[in-house]
């Protein structure tokens, strides 16, 4: 009898944007066995249970296994021919910026490196942006703002390092809980670490923390520009520092002055002395890590309060030590990867902007006579102008916009009014696939080959280890086709992801004489073995020998440009409450669910810890609105309603609401939160207000 073959390989998860490493292993024909992987540097053994459910979501139920035309199946070449004469027709007819592409932080470093090739570089307009832009786009606003660069200057060992976890806008119990695992086993290791959670609503997270200031929504710039005050006032900022390092800081602390813990007390609605301890953790403990996230950055202030997060560690000269720093937390298993490569419509590519000498550097890199010159349109931007018939042709890859923008019926009309209308996917019905012209199956996590780059910036490879089914193939590859068929053979002319991730780390490294940290040039020489066996390992990676960086110098030693504090300025959200709409709206996610359910719906068990959707109220407001325990309510703004089973929360602040954001109308009818969200976005990012929309609920 012929021995049994068992394989083994390692990938990370597909999920949120820890980047937690997992061993498949896989005997024969049975079903892959998969475990998180005890030496990836991410997790070190440990897992969610998301990641833990993976083997139970890899059926194919709905899952789009063939091309097709209009409803009707067709094979590859009708496909892509079709996708190549719909692009070119626009083109030629009303020129490059008639064409847009919507990607995702779903997708692999290589699919995006290409897509955002073919658009900047070969059709020649920056219309490619993603959803990222949702969740990411103030960080990378902020970052860019202090540090000249998309930086994430520090690494997970940090939070087991600190003495002071704050964590702003954030439930990382729910939302990344490896991480927050490691910060839980840290503290019982060491009993003196305190956590501090900033967050309107009382969450898993905010239970588990030494202090929890319950702000009012949007108030979180008014709260740091008042701990510079405090900082500076008693004797913790880092003179030396800020001369030799930074610049603005005179004018940051002359917008700060105004904020004393009185005046921050009101504007935050939370006691004078719970605000006092907080100023006084952060201030006497050495090591403090900023953890923040969505209820930062999805704001219409968003850009401003991330930097009023880093204007403190500037000023006490926290970063860029252990156990210290500003730290963004990304949603998705890709949103670095997507920034590294240019993935949004405002960056060019490998951290370059839109500045002459780096357009004329890339086009050279690239060999193209018609790369874009100017940013493109942000996510609302975008589909407002597919509304306005500005826009005649949309390529939307990896995502579901009809769910996830704000004003989501809005995406919906975009797209029934959309002459011409490409879907890439692994799912063959979402709400947004309805709308295709033409469906392209994507290859799925476990069916394709590539990178990601994690929060903090670890690139690891993910493997394959299932067949691609029916005629699924991967997003690089339909890419690569599409750009062949527009007339650039050789600028597309891949042969497997290795090919493209060496091209990624060359130009990284292109004209690089050290102004851009991203770097990865040691790794673009890679042969396919040495891709194979990339270990995952953090950026700046110059040389071929690097073996990464777990905080970047460079931020802040003054070999690049010096450190910059902005003056951020308090203001409240664009709508306000009103008579009509007496409640603030927030949304966000559950526990054991990812984005629209695709994958993590079709297990049983992490469907068992909340089912459907729910509106989270306050039980005094619940009873002045009559709205029973585990009844339905109808929740509406300007934008839209939806209707979901209401939960008495004494978590909630009063006159505030929160609506998970996984349903869809696939699920069922009137249960997508984006439907009824505000499409304000901040001035700078473009990233929506997500957690503020004037909102009213009655019983059904
Ligand atoms: Fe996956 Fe995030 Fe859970 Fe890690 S923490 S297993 S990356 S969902």
């Amino acid at each position: 009898m012929a021995e049994e073959q068992t394989k083994t390989i390692r990938t990370t998860c597909p999920y949120c944007g820890v980047g937690c490493g997992l061993k498949v292993t896989q005997r024969q024909d049975d079903a892959p066995v998969i475990q998180p992987d005890p030496d990836h540097p991410a997790n070190y053994g440990r897992v969610c249970t998301k990641g833990a459910a993976l083997g139970e979501t890899l059926d194919h139920d709905d899952r789009l296994l063939q091309p097709q035309l209009r409803g009707r199946p067709v094979d590859w070449d009708t496909a892509l021919d079709t996708v190549a004469d719909g692009l070119r027709q626009a083109i030629d007819r009303y020129g490059p910026d008639s064409v847009a592409f919507y990607v995702s932080g779903q997708l692999l470093t290589e699919d995006y490196y290409v897509a955002n090739k073919l658009m900047k570089g070969f059709i020649g307009s920056a219309n490619i942006d993603t959803n990222s832009r949702l969740c990411m786009s103030s960080a990378v606003a902020g970052h860019q703002r202090a540090f000249g660069e998309d930086l994430v200057p520090g690494c997970y060992e940090d939070l087991e390092q600190a003495d002071v976890i704050v964590i702003v806008g954030g439930n990382s119990a729910w939302c990344h809980p490896v991480l927050f695992q490691r910060i839980q086993a840290a503290r019982e290791r060491r009993s003196n670490m305190r956590l501090i959670v900033i967050d309107p609503r009382r969450t898993a997270t905010a239970d588990m923390a030494d202090l929890h200031l319950a702000v009012r929504p949007g108030s979180d710039v008014a709260l740091f520009n008042g701990l510079f005050r405090y900082l500076d006032d008693n004797g913790y900022a880092d003179r030396s520092f800020i001369d030799a390092e930074t610049e603005g800081y005179t004018s940051a602390r002359d917008v700060c002055a105004a904020f004393d813990p009185d005046r921050v007390a009101v504007d935050c609605d939370v006691e004078r002395q719970a605000i006092e301890d907080f100023y006084r953790s952060f201030a006497e403990h050495e090591r403090v890590v900023t953890l923040f996230s969505q209820g930062v950055n999805q704001a219409s202030s968003g850009t401003d309060k991330v930097n009023a997060i880093i204007n403190c560690h500037l000023l006490s000269h926290r970063l860029g030590k252990p156990g210290c720093g500003p730290f963004s937390l990304t949603g998705q298993p890709n949103a670095m990867g997507g920034r590294e490569v240019g993935g949004l419509a405002n960056t060019l590519a490998a951290h370059m902007g839109f500045e002459a000498d780096n357009v004329d550097r890339v086009r050279r890199f690239w060999d193209s006579d018609s790369i874009a010159g100017e940013p493109g349109l942000k996510a609302v931007d975008l589909f407002n102008a597919i509304e306005a018939g500005q826009i005649k042709a949309v390529w939307i890859m990896a995502t579901n916009p009809l769910v996830s923008l704000p004003d989501a019926d809005q995406a919906r009309r975009a797209l029934s009014a959309c002459d011409f209308v490409v879907v890439s996917d692994c799912m063959a019905t979402t709400d947004t696939t309805q709308y295709a012209d033409v469906l392209l199956p994507a290859a799925a996590w476990g069916e394709k080959d590539g990178t990601v780059t994690n929060s903090e910036r670890r690139i690891s490879r993910q493997h394959a280890f299932l067949p691609l089914p029916g005629e699924a193939r991967p997003d690089w590859w339909i890419i690569s086709e599409v750009g062949k068929r527009l007339g650039h053979e050789q600028a597309f002319d891949y042969r497997q992801p290795a090919d493209i991730f060496s091209e990624h780390a060359r130009l990284s490294a292109f004209e690089n004489d050290g102004s851009r940290l991203f770097n990865i040039g040691g790794l673009g020489a890679l042969s396919q073995t040495e891709y194979d066996a990339l270990t995952p390992r953090q950026w700046p990676l110059k040389n071929a020998d690097d073996t990464g960086s777990a905080r970047l110098s460079g931020v802040t030693d003054g070999t690049r440009q010096p450190a910059r504090f902005v003056t951020t300025m308090a203001r409240p959200p664009v709508h306000a409450v009103s008579a009509e709409y007496p409640f603030i709206l927030n949304s966000g996610r559950v526990r054991d669910h990812w984005h629209t359910l695709t994958r993590t719906g079709k297990s049983p068990r992490l469907s068992a810890h909340r089912d459907e959707p729910f509106v989270a109220i306050h039980p005094d407001d619940a009873d002045a609105l009559a709205l029973q325990e585990n009844t339905l309510a109808e929740v509406e703004t300007r934008w839209g309603r939806l209707n979901a089973r209401v939960r008495r929360d004494n978590g909630q602040r009063r006159g505030e609401l929160f609506v998970p954001i996984h349903w869809n109308d696939v699920y069922s009818q009137r249960a997508r939160v984006g439907a009824l969200v505000n499409p304000v976005v901040d001035p700078l990012s473009g990233e929506p207000e997500f957690k503020h929309t004037p909102a009213r609920a009655r019983p059904v």
